[in-house]
């Protein structure tokens, strides 16, 4: 039976069902991050109140702390962090690979440093899915090679070769039959690379798609030629996912090119640093004309935030450190990204949505 079912399409855009373990999910939508099992300042109660339909964590930290055996053992994922919603896990590959923790990249896959035992350990594909079926995500992605920001074409290359026969291999390694598995689609921003990598994943027959190695310092106007260009090599009746993407404007126009799914910190990171989404754009609440403000952060938002407190009582907690200040700006900033995105799915329902149409009404305080 299809997971994945299409309600409504306007040009490349479209609104679907994804479901999860018997949970509906409405598309396009946007998970915020839990990388440890939590979103940064904010409840599950809060997340659910503002219309979070999934979350993401990641099984790569995860099992370094607490550990997968442990959190198999207290019913998985949405046991241990008793949240009910869609669940997500990505591999772990861009993390695994930083600094912090890669000592080697092979074929095999990537060795790695323990920072809490000082432990040397191989992060295989075979390693990362067996992670991911015991966590019991609903979705798991497939362990990926992730080209740093600014890498040259051999490198990316030689990644996107590497992560389809990862993807062949993480495949064969899955067992949980009730999780999802998607792949993901690398080749920055090169044309014939994004091209290959697609078909060659097509050809494995994977539940959903996700574009990486995006929105990672490359031009904004590179990154949206190479979703436009990427999208039409991936099947149509299966779910595209649009990796760190969660700028209102990237958002916008991605859900026009045809993106269903989207995770990023930046909501909650931006908010974290005094930045709240207003209209297309953003405020900077620690500025000094906000001293005396008696509006809300945006005056069409119905956000628990808006509802109650002015800009001139957020600025005044921001300028004095209060930890409320980034909670509450944290709140706003996500509600804010889910009401864009279910404004979108009621405009590609209605057969009347258009990026541009859309920001420009943001912009104008009319949505
Ligand atoms: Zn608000």
């Amino acid at each position: 039976m299809s997971k994945f079912k299409i309600n409504s399409e306007h040009k490349n855009a479209r609104t679907a069902t994804l479901i999860l373990n018997g949970k509906k999910i409405n598309t396009p939508f946007f998970m915020p991050v839990a990388t440890k099992g939590s979103v940064k300042m904010l409840s599950h109660e809060e997340l659910k109140e503002l219309g979070t339909q999934c979350l993401i964590s990641n099984a790569f930290v995860l099992s370094l702390k607490p550990g997968t055996e442990i959190i198999a053992k207290h019913g998985g994922l949405h046991g241990f962090m008793n949240w009910q919603g869609g669940i997500f896990t990505d591999s772990g590959g861009f993390q695994v690979l930083s600094d912090t923790f890669c000592r080697k990249l092979t074929e095999e896959g990537v060795l790695f440093r323990n920072p809490y035992t000082g432990v040397d350990s191989m992060f295989t594909p075979e390693e990362s899915t067996r992670i991911q079926n015991l966590l019991g995500s609903d979705v798991a992605m497939v362990l990926d090679d992730v080209p740093k920001a600014g890498a040259i074409k051999q490198r990316v290359s030689q990644a996107m070769e590497r992560t389809t026969s990862w993807a062949q291999r993480s495949k064969d390694a899955h067992k949980n039959k009730k999780q999802l598995q998607f792949a993901i689609v690398q080749g920055g921003v090169h044309k014939p690379l994004r091209k290959k990598s697609a078909l060659a994943l097509t050809e494995m027959n994977f539940d959903g798609y996700a574009i990486g190695g995006l929105a990672i310092g490359e031009p904004l106007s590179k990154m949206k030629e190479t979703i436009e260009y990427t999208i039409p090599f991936l099947p149509k009746e299966k779910p595209v996912y649009l990796m760190g993407v969660g700028s209102v404007k990237e958002l916008v126009e991605s859900v026009e090119m045809g993106v269903d799914c989207f995770d990023s910190a930046f909501p909650t990171r931006t908010a974290r640093h005094g930045k709240a989404f207003v209209g297309a754009g953003h405020i900077n609440i620690d500025a000094a004309i906000y001293r005396d403000d008696t509006k809300p952060l945006d005056e069409k938002c119905a956000c628990m935030v808006c509802r109650n407190y002015s800009r001139a009582y957020l600025h005044h907690l921001f300028s004095t450190k209060e930890e409320n200040a980034q909670k509450w700006l944290s709140y706003h900033n996500l509600f804010f990204v889910q009401q864009i995105m279910k404004k979108m799915r009621e405009e590609i329902n209605s057969g009347n949505f258009s990026s541009s149409a859309f920001l420009k009404k943001l912009s104008a305080g009319k949505i």
